[in-house]
């Protein structure tokens, strides 16, 4: 155990997640063996983002699922066996997600991600068209069940 993750315990932080919401307890576990180095990779891609290492799997997860064909991360990368798993997932849970976006998607975002867009798409701002192939930003959404939310770049960058 590092020494954070020590302090993280010691200060009854449990394994440095916040506490979860009741419907989040039911939430079920999924244990996976992944090489060292990708482990290291997700673990400084964590700390990058400030979450715990289980949160980033599951928002890269999620993500996958909110995305399905319509997204390449520029910035992140997991390494290839993680993105041919996800794609894998991906393309299993195509045509399992066909659901009309809710009307506060955007409530629920808690970042952006700069993204080249793999299929039209409205700045959800400005209202901007984005075609495809070109530079937007997609919303990082704590509801798995949302629907991606687009932005241009100049609308990602405001606050
Ligand atoms: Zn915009």
């Amino acid at each position: 155990m590092t020494t954070k993750r020590a302090a993280a315990k010691a200060a009854g932080k449990g394994r440095g997640r916040k506490p979860m919401a009741d419907a989040e307890r039911k939430d079920k576990l999924v244990q996976t063996r992944v090489p060292g180095d990708l482990d290291e990779t997700l673990r400084e891609e964590a700390k990058k983002k400030r979450v715990s290492v289980s949160q980033l799997i599951r928002n890269v997860l999620e993500d996958t699922f909110d995305l399905v064909d319509n997204v390449v991360a520029e910035t992140v990368s997991f390494g290839q066996t993680v993105k041919r798993d996800a794609r894998r997932i991906a393309e299993s849970a195509q045509g399992l997600r066909s659901s009309p976006p809710p009307v506060h998607a955007i409530d629920t975002v808690y970042a952006w991600q700069r993204v080249i867009l793999n299929r039209p798409g409205v700045c959800e701002n400005c209202g901007k068209s984005l075609a495809k192939g070109a530079d937007g930003m997609v919303g990082l959404n704590e509801d798995p069940s949302a629907p991606p939310v687009w932005r241009c770049l100049s609308c990602g960058a405001q606050r």
